[in-house]
């Protein structure tokens, strides 16, 4: 825990934060681990993008409004937080898109191995994914799915990849990306890891752990909206041999040659398949503006700080729920979950309190805290918000059970 003069210090920084961002009245918003808030930054580009730029300039903002540069820009803001040099990370596509165009890649570059292997705590998409290229390969590869605590015993000689998302979407549970790296290294394995739920919310050392393969998302704590493209990290040395499976016009090497056969850009660029969405990367790439003033180390810490305070008070006040995530805060992302038999409807009757989490089934009510703009008395306010809704029973209401589209 930082002593008090370090939480001062931090209480100024992010203060500031979040100034930057737009936060309704009377909401307390634990959910930025799924999408993220918006910033100004954002709401204002967007408005510069579609009025300046589309609106008056065409076709011509392609090169005066830098648009074609978006998805390396992004990808170079990112990489800052993810130990990546600059020109080694692209921001284009979804999470799930980026992770079939590196699974497909790295499993060119195995020979005599068969598995991909995974744990059973991975976010469902990265295993279908898995499944599908799986199925294109005519079955010569097969997915082995673990137990997370069992993945590091079950790397052998097998495995041509292990993939891996580094904090569970559902405890918040942290892989030691370092030490799994480098046994899956030893064995002779490639790494992909998914940093859904570590960009942004923790120091990343992609250089440092010598990471092969990393995808991430973009609106998650990064707060680049609903739908923001995600990014692709490949280790500069592999980047310059790959052959990309998904082959589109601008991964090419040369893309306004207009050449019939296909030829990959050298180096990240290969990632690109087809025209990025403007709208989308400009509201990313302008969210991402707030890290120029914050370091991803001070937010580790004021993001410990706000979780372990949010556990003391939930275990003090709310004894029907049971603690889900690792009791080590040096273990966990930055999201812990709590168990209810009807966490579903405790979550409609706590959002409809101003307080939003989410619900990941079959009982698991999830909490986010992104220091950039959850504050200790956000935190402390909605735990006995929480508190009051399950001592009153709040929760115990028809409308409470109704299951959204989306939870
Ligand atoms: C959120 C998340 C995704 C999202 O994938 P999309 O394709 O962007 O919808 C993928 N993987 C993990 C681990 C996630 O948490």
């Amino acid at each position: 825990m930082p002593d008090l003069a370090d939480g001062s210090a931090l209480d100024g920084i992010f203060a500031a934060t979040r100034e930057q961002f737009y936060l309704p009245d009377g909401v307390i918003y634990l959910d930025g681990n799924s999408l993220g808030p918006m910033t100004h930054a954002s709401r204002e580009r967007v408005a510069t993008e579609t009025g300046a730029h589309w609106g008056e300039q065409l076709i011509k903002a392609w090169n005066t409004a830098g648009w074609i540069d978006l998805p390396a820009q992004v990808g170079d803001r990112i990489a800052k937080l993810i130990g990546a040099p600059a020109g080694t990370v692209t921001s284009v596509d979804s999470t799930s898109v980026n992770l079939f165009k590196v699974l497909t890649a790295a499993l060119q570059l195995v020979e005599e191995r068969t598995v991909i292997l995974s744990d059973s705590g991975n976010f469902p998409t990265d295993l279908y994914v898995a499944q599908g290229v799986i199925r294109l390969l005519g079955g010569e590869f097969e997915l082995r799915v673990v137990e997370p605590e069992g993945v590091a015993e079950a790397i052998d000689d097998s495995v041509a990849v292990l993939m891996l998302t580094q904090v569970d979407y559902r405890t918040g549970r942290l892989h030691d990306m370092a030490r799994l790296t480098e046994r899956a290294h030893a064995s002779g394995a490639i790494t992909i890891w998914d940093l859904a739920h570590s960009v942004g919310a923790l120091p990343v050392d992609l250089t440092g752990v010598r990471a092969d393969f990393a995808i991430g998302c973009g609106y998650k704590y990064l707060n680049g909206g609903p739908g923001a493209p995600s990014f692709v990290y490949i280790r500069p040395d592999l980047a310059e041999e790959l052959q990309p499976v998904l082959c589109g016009w601008l991964g090419h090497a040369e893309p306004f040659a207009f050449d019939s056969e296909y030829r990959p850009a050298r180096g990240i660029d290969c990632m690109c398949v087809g025209t990025p969405p403007v709208l989308s990367l400009a509201a990313l790439d302008a969210a991402l503006e707030v890290w120029d003033s914050v370091d991803i180390a001070d937010v580790r810490a004021r993001s410990i700080e706000l979780s372990e305070l949010f556990i003391a008070e939930v275990e003090a006040r709310c004894p029907d729920l049971d603690f889900a995530s690792p009791r080590n805060p040096d273990s966990r992302g930055s999201q812990v979950s709590f168990r209810h038999p009807e966490g579903y409807a405790v979550m409609q009757a706590l959002i409809g309190q101003g307080v939003i989490g989410d619900f990941r089934t079959p009982d698991l009510m999830r909490f986010g805290f992104a220091p950039l703009y959850v504050r200790p008395e956000d935190v402390r306010r909605a735990t006995e918000i929480l508190g009051t809704v399950l001592a009153e029973r709040l929760w115990d209401r028809p409308e409470f059970r109704q299951k959204n589209k989306v939870t």
